[in-house]
């Protein structure tokens, strides 16, 4: 563990960006994604506040065990989990967890509907069925259901979804995203024609959210722009903040003259530099693609020098710098301004939520609420 590294996550950024949310889908009920440790903000603390400050009633997990961990932590937690992509109802023993808690599968594949019709212990379980509309990643195709109209009928279906393959780009007629909700039209107009009940619906994650669309469907599903990240780059139109800041510490620093290899390998400074070591590495989630990086620190741009190691990552900067950094000091890698950690993928060519996922347990959370 750290101590003088640690990402500082502010709860009330969170709950603005969630009523920021609310207001771009003002008819929707919100089912916030919280999977893969809520994009590594923390799982529990975030669960806790959405569900008591925010009055969310569902969340959103990709693993059983993710949404095991919820309520093994949070017994008292006022929700339902819904568990997305490892649903393991296959598995004999974890899919009894779902009798005694209050945590639903989602149904993807035609072998978990089967096993959810058919077997009389699950004779309660809501039926939410994530159809496969065009993303052809996870999910039941319109023709899965046609033999199971009959069971379907007779329990309706509580939540019937899809998933977007390209809403983080613009969303233009006639295009991908129309094409996806055109056949999950369809696949709501079929069901209906066989007197099956849908009771809610939805389709939206962060970038159809932004951009108003699939936002009249009974729920939305916002993952990375509740953490503040925008989705759609071009323009950019979600003004959430970045809920987290990744800070750390100046080990030490140096001077070294052009041609002095620094670090690993043969890297050698490229002119008289200025170098900064800091308290992050690939141990901590800062991937080694981040070599090369530029980050605005105390006022001046560095760069990400050499290979980033195991504890340590030195960022290179011009020798003027030197009045600005001493060892102790704390400097921010991102701040809740959004546009830095977008500005950091999109210079290591990966995504923020990578970037935010990555940061591993050896880095403390630490919660504010302002
Ligand atoms: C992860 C996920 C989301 C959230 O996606 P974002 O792009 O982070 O908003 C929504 N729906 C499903 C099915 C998901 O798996």
């Amino acid at each position: 563990m750290r101590h003088s590294s640690f990402l500082e996550v502010n709860l009330s950024l969170l709950g603005q960006n969630f009523q920021q949310i609310k207001a771009l889908a003002p008819k929707a009920e919100i089912l916030p994604m919280v999977k893969s440790d809520a994009y590594g903000n923390g799982m529990i603390p975030v669960s806790q506040f959405l569900v008591n400050e925010c009055g969310v009633k569902k969340l959103g997990c990709a693993t059983l065990g993710e949404a095991l961990r919820l309520f093994d932590e949070c017994p008292d937690l006022n929700a339902e989990a819904l568990v997305f992509s490892d649903s393991e109802l296959l598995n004999e023993k974890a899919r009894e967890a779902y009798l005694h808690y209050n945590i639903t599968p989602i149904l993807h594949r035609k072998c978990d509907l089967e096993l959810v019709l058919k077997d009389p212990s699950f004779k309660k379980m809501p039926l939410i069925l994530k159809m496969n509309t065009g993303m052809n990643r996870l999910g039941l195709l319109s023709e899965d259901l046609d033999q199971y109209m009959p069971l379907l009928k007779q329990r309706g279906v509580e939540h019937l979804l899809t998933h977007f393959a390209r809403s983080a780009q613009t969303i233009r007629p006639d295009d991908k995203c129309h094409k996806q909700y055109q056949e999950f039209e369809l696949i709501k107009q079929k069901l209906r024609q066989n007197g099956v009940e849908i009771r809610s619906t939805s389709i939206a994650n962060s970038g159809a959210i932004e951009q108003r669309f699939g936002v009249e469907e009974t729920l939305v599903r916002p993952g990375l722009m509740l953490y503040g990240p925008p989705s759609v780059l071009d323009p950019v139109t979600w003004q959430g903040q970045q809920v987290s800041r990744l800070v750390t510490k100046v080990i030490s620093t140096s001077h070294v003259k052009k041609g002095t290899p620094v670090g690993y390998g043969v890297n050698v400074a490229d002119k008289d530099s200025f170098m900064v070591a800091v308290a992050l590495g690939y141990g901590d989630g800062i991937l080694t693609f981040l070599s090369g990086t530029k980050l605005l620190m105390n006022g001046h741009v560095g760069k990400i020098f050499g290979r980033v190691n195991m504890d340590v990552t030195i960022i290179q900067f011009d020798s003027e710098a030197e009045s600005s950094f001493k060892a102790e000091d704390q400097v921010e890698i991102w701040n809740h301004d959004s546009k830095v950690i977008t500005d950091i993928s999109l210079q290591s060519k990966t995504h923020a939520y990578q970037l935010m996922c990555s940061i591993s347990p050896r880095i403390p959370r630490i919660y504010k609420v302002k």
